[in-house]
């Protein structure tokens, strides 16, 4: 079911392949069937004819083959099927021994030769089997090398290339996995739920012209379940599912990428609406024109047709193209241009609430024992991807088939956690220690932010490593802000301190967790120093050292225009105005410590705070800013 029909063959040109390799079996077969001393035409003739020729004294010699007896006989007889006339014949012996066989030879004296070649018979038939394939092998990868040498010369579309692609070409099939399947990932569940609705009917889109999504990229880390959301995209909206993987493409030979993404959204074109997921774009969507020598004409050929593709829908087609990378940072920015993947989707590693909804989507098939405290695993399993939860299942079960017990123990679970915790998983797994510290630091992050007047509001906080970073402090900005207030400004220095400075009063020193905060926190400071005019010492001048590239987004330097004096004072300016945030964290955090003991102890638990958990957890204390209620809903 859903494979999509085969090509009609009429338009196919020749396999010149497969020619060269009939002509050259030809070849072998004649050369092997030719046999020396057989010049004479030799017959097959009946075992009873062979007895009769014996009996009359005809035959003057014979040899012996295992079953097979060549003879020849003293004069020409009309023993070819159409009464042809030879000397030489051929039988075989029955299965039933002749016993009388061996006695009548002796009697009529004829000179006989025994081949004691049954084996060596079999192994040169075995040989004579094998050699075709082993030929064709030889063959096959002869000309595979010639061809991907040749093939950007034979340019795309070529005989050869067709001949290539036929087996690569992209299949759709039907998934039966759905929402369902997913375990937590709420998130991304409620983004993706609104391109279901657009599958089941695209015209109601269609018809109010509204805007479609094209493209869609799920990023997150391996084993997030990027590949089982774009499947249960499809799933749920009940649509063809056609797939394919950027590192295919790297292997292969030039031109049979882009014409193969050129035939499968074809192919898609047809099936709409459907599902086009491409897994692992960034091997072939890295920046382009950053790699040496030709082995990246593949990859931004391939690109460039995906793109084209994109481009080229009419806006009619009902295809959602999905693809799923980790690493976004890498990605050509022109894939993510309006038009291609605009929409982002991440994927989180899963917290433990998540991490307890996957374990029960994995181990709903097998046999647990009582003692399996699905919470115990789920708390004890910090780091562990989607992916890395199944396969600790899956090994779980393996384990408990090796000791012979007919049931899933908690034993099985611990013993494997900690052989998966020690091998092979993939994702950043935290230790106890570590895990502390993030606790710590991201509360003080959010302990400020919640409590400060001007702070945007919170949305979430977690300890689970996500991208580069180990922790997250999340907020929203109360509503698309244009203009930034000082008070703001100096409320958002505050927080950014708080991590820093929690870290600091609840465990003594401080860690090298706090370099990015420190790095934005000066950028803003100097921002608000040398651009704003909001130092009383400085005033309104602009005192900026660098200028941000309006296209490039990123800092190119500038002659400074102003003296060495006012760059000390600039400098100045900023470490008083950092170094006043970090002593209002101070206070601020002193003021709250048994709160930020609870919220500490809440984030180590759950690891993943939503602003619901914050302030049940915080806001039971008086406090006097009304600013967050305001936003509650
Ligand atoms: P990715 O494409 O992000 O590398 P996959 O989709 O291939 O990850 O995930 C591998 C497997 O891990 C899936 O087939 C699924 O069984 C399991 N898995 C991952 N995430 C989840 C999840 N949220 N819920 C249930 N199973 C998951
Ligand atoms: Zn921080």
């Amino acid at each position: 079911m859903g494979e999509p029909q085969p090509q009609d063959n009429s338009n196919r040109q020749p396999n010149w392949a497969a020619i060269a390799a009939i002509v050259f079996l030809l070849a072998f077969y004649a050369f092997f069937a030719w046999q020396p001393g057989s010049k004479e035409p030799t017959y097959d003739i009946p075992y009873s004819q062979f007895r009769y020729f014996l009996e009359r004294g005809d035959v003057v010699q014979l040899t012996l083959t295992g079953q097979r007896v060549d003879g020849e006989l003293n004069s020409a007889s009309n023993i070819g099927p159409a009464g042809e006339a030879a000397r030489h014949f051929r039988t075989w012996l029955p299965e039933l021994n002749d016993q009388s066989l061996l006695p009548d030879i002796k009697r009529h004296a004829v000179e006989l030769k025994v081949k004691p070649s049954s084996q060596e018979d079999g192994g040169t038939r075995l040989l004579l089997g094998l050699l075709p394939w082993i030929v064709l092998l030889g063959f096959y990868f002869w000309f595979m090398r010639r061809l991907t040498r040749n093939a950007s010369g034979l340019g795309r579309g070529g005989e050869l290339g067709k001949f290539l692609e036929t087996p690569l070409k992209g299949k759709a099939e039907m998934p039966k996995v759905t929402f369902e399947d997913v375990a937590g990932q709420d998130n991304a569940k409620r983004e993706v739920q609104e391109l279901v609705e657009y599958l089941k009917s695209p015209e109601r889109y269609t018809r109010l012209g509204a805007e479609v999504p094209k493209g869609v990229l799920l990023m997150g880390a391996p084993g997030t379940g990027k590949t089982l959301m774009a499947k249960a995209l499809a799933g749920e909206a009940g649509v063809p599912f056609f797939s394919i993987s950027g590192s295919e493409f790297i292997e292969v030979f030039v031109g049979v990428g882009a014409s193969r993404v050129r035939k499968m959204f074809e192919e898609a074109k047809k099936r709409a609406p459907c599902i086009i997921f491409i897994d692992e774009l960034d091997s072939v969507g890295r920046v382009r024109g950053t790699g040496l020598g030709g082995g990246n004409d593949e990859r931004e050929q391939t690109l460039n047709q995906i793109l084209a593709e994109m481009d080229g829908f009419s806006g009619h087609e009902a295809i959602i193209v999905v693809a799923a990378t980790n690493r976004p940072d890498v990605l050509d920015p022109a894939l993510l241009r309006p038009g291609r993947f605009d929409r982002h989707i991440t994927l989180d590693l899963p917290d433990q609430k998540a991490r307890l909804a996957i374990l029960k989507v994995h181990s709903k098939k097998l046999p647990l024992a009582r003692d399996v405290d699905m919470e115990k695993i789920a708390s004890g399993t910090p780091g562990f991807s989607g992916a890395d939860i199944k396969n600790l299942c899956n090994e779980a079960a393996i384990n408990a088939v090796r000791y012979q017990r007919n049931e899933v123990t908690m034993q099985d679970f611990d013993e494997m956690r900690d052989r998966l915790l020690l091998g092979t998983v993939r994702t950043m797994a935290i230790q106890q220690e570590e895990r502390h510290r993030l606790a710590v630091h991201e509360a003080g992050h959010t302990l400020l932010a919640y409590y400060l007047p001007h702070a945007d509001p919170l949305y979430k906080v977690s300890i689970i490593p996500r991208g580069s970073a180990l922790g997250v402090t999340q907020q929203l900005p109360h509503e698309e802000r244009h203009t930034l207030p000082e008070p703001y400004l100096k409320d958002r220095l505050v927080v950014m301190m708080g991590g820093r400075v929690a870290e600091k009063i609840f465990l003594g020193d401080v860690s090298s967790g706090a370099d990015d905060d420190i790095h934005q926190a000066t950028q803003l400071a100097r921002a608000m120093v040398a651009r704003w005019g909001m130092s009383e010492e400085i005033g309104p001048v602009d005192l900026r050292e660098s200028e941000e590239h309006p296209f490039l987004g990123r800092e190119i330097a500038q002659p400074r225009r102003f003296s060495e004096s006012s760059a000390k004072a600039v400098d100045n300016a900023v470490r008083s105005l950092l170094s006043d945030a970090e002593t209002a964290a101070e206070q601020l955090m002193f003021q709250h410590k048994p709160q930020m003991e609870n919220m500490i102890r809440l984030l180590e638990d759950r690891e993943t705070l939503e602003k619901g958990d914050i302030d049940a957890c915080l806001g039971n204390q008086e406090h006097t800013s009304s600013h967050y209620n305001e936003i509650a809903k």
